[in-house]
């Protein structure tokens, strides 16, 4: 019998009373390794009482106490590493080093959250009238929530609530029914690090799990990264159910290659930031766009990606894993084929794939087209696997018209050895995160995650100094102290500080 994954309301990891209840399946051979419940209404309603009676006493431990739980806590993870690496590739189908990727990159924002004192600091000015003071704090909202996608178990939760409940807040998470293997852990370790009761509340499901979260007028914070259609609808209700709201969604990420660009550098890189992790980033590298004689080089990178093979998370050799689902494999292979009848040209078709000894897994081999041009469906769609699209155009400013004209703004990148150029792109392209000579720019925890126009909605992003003021009111004071012998004088009818 397969595991039950368990919720964690108030404390306690809970086997749940529902009656719904999702598989989680191995991608790679489809069997089933645990199955995730759909929280029922009294469940979901036990975490937000238990998170509203926690955020009572959180609010006030000392700022340095709650530092001191992040600190624990990604001592923690650090030393439980490859152990959730191996949770985390069985339930994705990561490779092993890619999942090991994922765990990485969510502990330094651990790290940054440990950092909370500082983060936290308002603004003091003294003397802002004769005699008054003026200052601000950061207070934590109270309940706040997120909900993640399956393409990140480990990462995407920890962008979210170490930040919020370092700030003081107590958080609900709502993780992807698709992984939550990942998530469940996380949270033990969360536990283990000194987290008291309450402050972190897990409810798995679907759909209807989230609406609870949209509608509850409680959650006063909602965190959100998924696709595009879905970040919409959580954006509108989230916010007309007055909640702030930020929605981290889907994407097409071009990589501009210009002719002075080192040659060997750029397939390395293009194979990598194409078809690795299967191409379900969302910072994937999907649009190569060829400026000028750079061209030359298409079958080149076409002949380095072809070379990729998938395979199972704890083979070696393999290069990605198999994509999340068979209709993920469905979908990806459909837009392939129509791609084809679009008119682009099929380098390299990756449809079809097998993978000896697993005939079951969600196989997509390589794939990449030449001759990719706006008006298509492969252009157009965030295909969200291994396939890479080449389009050729004359010169940069050929290319910022192409990337500019997409509605996506998630991430960019430039390959060349013109500083010029670079400064040029950087500045004017209309994409949040763009890397020179670097294809996938995600940035560190010290920045913020910084996607644009439909790759996100809302206005501060995550994790960083935007993640704190998302989780945070900001207060401010301003003071004046009369010394007893100071003569009162009259009513001051103005709103003028004297
Ligand atoms: P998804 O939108 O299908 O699911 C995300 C979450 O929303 C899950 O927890 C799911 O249970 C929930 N959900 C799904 N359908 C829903 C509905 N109709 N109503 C309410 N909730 C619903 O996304 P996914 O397939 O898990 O993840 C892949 C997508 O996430 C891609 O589009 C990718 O680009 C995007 N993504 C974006 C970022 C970013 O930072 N911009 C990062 C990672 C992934």
């Amino acid at each position: 019998m397969s595991k039950k994954v368990p919720l964690y309301i108030d404390g306690e990891f809970v086997a749940s009373k529902s009656e719904q209840w999702i598989p989680v399946t191995n991608p790679a051979t489809q069997e089933v390794i645990a199955e995730a419940p759909c929280a029922t209404q009294s469940e979901m309603e036990a975490a937000v009482a238990s998170a509203r009676e926690a955020f009572k006493t959180w609010k006030e431990v000392p700022v340095s106490e709650r530092a001191r739980v992040m600190m624990r806590y990604q001592a923690l993870l650090k030393e439980h590493h490859d152990e959730i690496a191996e949770i985390l590739a069985q339930e994705t189908g990561k490779t092993f080093e890619d999942a090991k990727g994922d765990v990485w990159r969510g502990i330094e924002v651990v790290e940054h959250a440990a950092n909370i004192p500082s983060l936290l600091m308002g603004e003091t000015v003294e003397n802002v009238a004769r005699s008054i003071d003026s200052y601000s704090y950061t207070q934590p909202l109270g309940i706040c929530a997120g909900i993640t996608p399956f393409n990140f178990p480990a990462m995407i939760p920890l962008w979210m609530f170490p930040v919020a409940i370092a700030a003081g807040n107590t958080f609900i998470l709502k993780p992807s029914e698709q992984d939550p293997l990942t998530p469940t852990r996380l949270v033990e370790l969360f536990e283990q690090a000194g987290a008291p009761k309450g402050v972190l509340q897990v409810l798995h499901g679907g759909k209807d799990q989230v609406d609870f979260i949209l509608d509850h007028p409680e959650i006063r914070a909602l965190s959100f990264v998924g696709s595009v259609p879905v970040a919409e609808y959580i954006y509108r209700r989230g916010t007309e159910n007055g909640k702030r709201v930020q929605a981290f969604a889907g994407a097409k990420n071009h990589c501009v290659i210009m002719p002075d660009a080192n040659k060997q550098q750029v397939i390395n890189n293009l194979v990598g930031s194409s078809v690795g992790a299967a191409g379900q980033r969302c910072m994937a590298i999907s649009v190569a766009v060829f400026v000028g004689a750079a061209k030359e080089w298409i079958p080149e990178v076409a002949e380095a990606i072809a070379k990729v093979r998938p395979g199972a998370w704890n083979d070696e050799n393999a290069a990605y894993g198999p994509v999340i689902s068979p209709q993920a494999k469905e979908r990806i292979e459909k837009v392939i084929t129509e791609g084809e009848q679009e008119g682009a040209k099929l380098l390299v078709d990756g449809r079809n794939y097998t993978v000896e000894g697993l005939p079951n897994g969600n196989w997509v081999g390589p794939t990449v087209f030449s001759g990719v041009t706006p008006d298509m469906n492969l252009y157009k769609t965030e295909i969200f696997g291994p396939v890479l699209s080449i389009s050729e155009v004359e010169t940069l400013d050929d290319a910022l018209e192409m990337v500019n004209n997409n509605p996506y703004g998630n991430g960019t990148s430039i390959f060349t050895a013109s500083g010029a150029a670079a400064r040029k792109y950087q500045h004017e392209v209309e994409v949040g995160q763009v890397g020179i000579n670097i294809p996938i720019p995600v940035p560190l925890p010290f920045f913020s995650f910084t996607g644009w126009k439909r790759s996100f909605f809302g206005d501060l992003h995550a994790y960083g100094k935007q993640a704190v003021r998302f989780y945070t009111e900001t207060k401010t004071v301003t003071a004046r102290w009369f010394e007893s012998d100071i003569e009162a004088t009259g009513p001051n009818m103005s709103i003028h500080l004297k």
